[in-house]
């Protein structure tokens, strides 16, 4: 790096929900800011997955930014969960309305960073070679925002079309008439799925796992109900910032603390457990607590999921093989409209992987083991690098030239607070591992992350000091604290493959990625340990 002031005060990475949000904060701090973002416009997760079916698991008026109550009480949603069309509306208004976008620079992809010690700035480098410097980067790149692709014999031989759900084409697709195999059954599938079985003329489902699902009404607004709650919109957002998963109203993870607060399913006469799934059929399968802590509670309620899943698919053996083996609440709960009713269609086949696995994608379709699916379209719903996927995509090189791809990759995914990295200065992560953002409302966790940053990037401005690199062993303490915190859970089990774990990434060094003690409780302990002055850092 050369002598001459660096370009900008700081680099964002990305213009997702946590970018945008970072942007405004630190330009009202009086940063000079420049966003580099690898995609065309605003939106990141909203803007790449666009599948049919797309939709958010948290309530419209609680997944969106609380910064603001100008945009809170101008933006209309017009749904209790909104689908991934009108988030990213909402997105690119709030980008026009701040006036962001003079200071985001799109279709530009960070591939390496250097930190220069003696000058205590970074360098990032783009992908056609531009370089710009600042003293700090806020990565802001997402943790699912990696896309995975499977490594399936002959998948670049298939002459017909090739979709992943994480990248769906911007001018749609038209299914009708078309035979669609659609691989992977994680949340994007269990949401795509019903949706592509409406059109295509014959959908056959590829499934690894099984999966669990939290059936779910989405509503349309009735006509004054948006501006009921908008009326009290400071006590709506006061609760939900005292909810430990961020959002206070119903949603995915409000239905799992209910679950906790339930009679254990180990002590329920067998007519209990029975009328649990009469009333409330495959919810009523899960909703007991020692599903969470006891692995044989948790195998119970999988032979009841089984049970409760019979009475909806009518054909026994699609029905058996739709009864997951993994423990429930290892991976992110899904919520479904209609999943398993999609099965009864004449037009809809299950291809049991656990039966005869997928050997090869062929020209004309998909051969497992045993047989041969003739395909026009092969849709991938295989999930993403989680967590640490972004940054190790970028060559990012901090201290004494120290890779952080290579860090991760054999000391497992480190972090202090999931904001900041030992051995990477002046590089704050949002939403980085060790993080609340898993088991939470990922707008709420990120909201606090960049509150954080930019009050403590004026700390360091007022109280003129240069650099800012997590210690060592405040990382590790961190990270044994939270993997303390699911210790007597299910979520440790070894046949929990999830990108709460890495388990789901072929390779990746496993350990659990997350912060379970709520937002409130992590926003408490990262308030204290700004004003006790940044303790676990080293300040220079
Ligand atoms: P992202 O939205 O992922 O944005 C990151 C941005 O960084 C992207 O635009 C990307 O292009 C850019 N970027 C990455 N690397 C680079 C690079 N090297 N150079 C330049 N730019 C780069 N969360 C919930 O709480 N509830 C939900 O219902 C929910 N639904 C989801 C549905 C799907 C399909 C997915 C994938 C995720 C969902 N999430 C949900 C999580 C979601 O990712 C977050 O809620 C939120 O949108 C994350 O915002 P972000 O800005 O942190 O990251
Ligand atoms: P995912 O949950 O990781 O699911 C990926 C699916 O693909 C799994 O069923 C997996 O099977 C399968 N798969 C992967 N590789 C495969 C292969 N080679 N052969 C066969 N099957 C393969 O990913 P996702 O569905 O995209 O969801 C990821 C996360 O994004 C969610 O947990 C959630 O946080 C977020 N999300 C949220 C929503 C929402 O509700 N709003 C919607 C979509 C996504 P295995 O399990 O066997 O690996």
């Amino acid at each position: 790096m050369s002598d001459a002031a660096p370009d900008f005060d700081v680099l964002v990475i990305g213009a997702g929900f946590s970018g945008l949000y970072a942007l405004h904060r630190l330009r009202q701090s009086g940063f000079r800011t420049r966003v580099l973002e690898k995609a065309e416009n605003v939106g990141g997760t909203w803007f790449y997955n666009r599948y049919p079916g797309a939709r958010c698991d948290i309530e419209s008026i609680e997944y969106s930014y609380s910064f603001s109550e100008e945009i809170q009480q101008d933006w209309v949603w017009t749904e209790t969960m909104p689908a991934q069309p009108e988030i990213e509306a909402y997105l690119n208004f709030v980008a026009d309305r701040l006036d962001l976008r003079r200071d985001i620079q799109f279709s530009t992809e960070v591939v390496g960073m250097t930190f220069d010690e003696q000058a205590a700035a970074w360098t990032a480098r783009t992908g056609v070679g531009e370089s710009f410097t600042a003293p700090f980067v806020v990565a802001a790149s997402g943790i699912l925002s990696v896309p995975l692709e499977p490594d399936i014999p002959g998948m670049a031989n298939f002459a017909g079309t090739s979709l992943f759900t994480s990248r769906w084409p911007k001018e749609g697709v038209d299914l009708t008439g078309k035979r669609v195999g659609v691989i992977g059954t994680g949340s994007s599938g269990v949401q795509l799925i019903p949706v592509v079985a409406r059109d295509a003329l014959q959908l056959s489902v590829f499934q690894r796992s099984p999966t669990y699902t939290l059936p779910w009404q989405v509503r349309p607004f009735e006509p004054g109900e948006l501006d009921e709650m908008k009326a009290r919109y400071g006590e709506i957002r006061a609760a939900q910032r005292e909810h430990p998963i961020g959002a206070a109203r119903l949603s995915a993870f409000s239905v799992l603390l209910d679950m906790l607060a339930s009679p254990p399913l180990k002590a329920a006469p067998r007519e209990d457990q029975l009328r649990a799934i009469d009333e409330n059929g495959i919810l009523g399968a899960l909703n007991w607590s020692d599903i969470f802590f006891d692995i044989d509670a948790n195998r119970m309620a999988a032979k009841l999921y089984g049970e409760a899943v019979a009475r909806i698919v009518k054909d026994p053996e699609t029905a058996a093989s739709l009864v997951p083996d993994h423990p429930f609440a290892c991976k992110r709960p899904i919520i479904d409209q209609g999943y398993y009713q999609t099965f009864n269609r004449d037009n809809v086949t299950l291809v049991d992987l656990r039966k005869s696995p997928i050997r090869e994608v062929t020209t004309t379709g998909i051969r497992t083991e045993n047989e041969s699916h003739e395909l026009d379209v092969i849709i991938y719903a295989t999930g993403f690098d989680a967590m640490t996927g972004a940054l190790s995509r970028i060559d990012v090189r901090g201290r004494d030239g120290r890779s952080l791809r290579e860090f991760w990759a054999s000391e497992g995914p480190l972090s202090y607070l999931g904001l900041a990295v030992a051995g990477f200065p002046n590089l704050f992560t949002i939403q980085g591992p060790g993080g609340p953002s898993p088991s939470s409302n990922f707008v709420a966790a990120l909201e606090q992350h960049v509150e954080w940053i930019s009050d403590c990037l004026e700390y360091l401005r007022a109280n003129g000091i240069r650099t800012i690199e997590a210690l060592a062993t405040a990382q590790q303490e961190w990270i044994d604290h939270a993997t303390s915190l699911v210790a007597a859970t299910v979520l440790l089990h070894p046949s929990c493959n999830s990108w709460y774990n890495g388990g789901n990434v072929p390779g990746k060094k496993r350990m659990y990625m997350g912060y379970t003690g709520g937002i409130p409780e992590y926003r408490r302990r990262c308030d204290d340990i700004a004003t006790a002055g940044y303790t676990g850092f080293k300040l220079a």
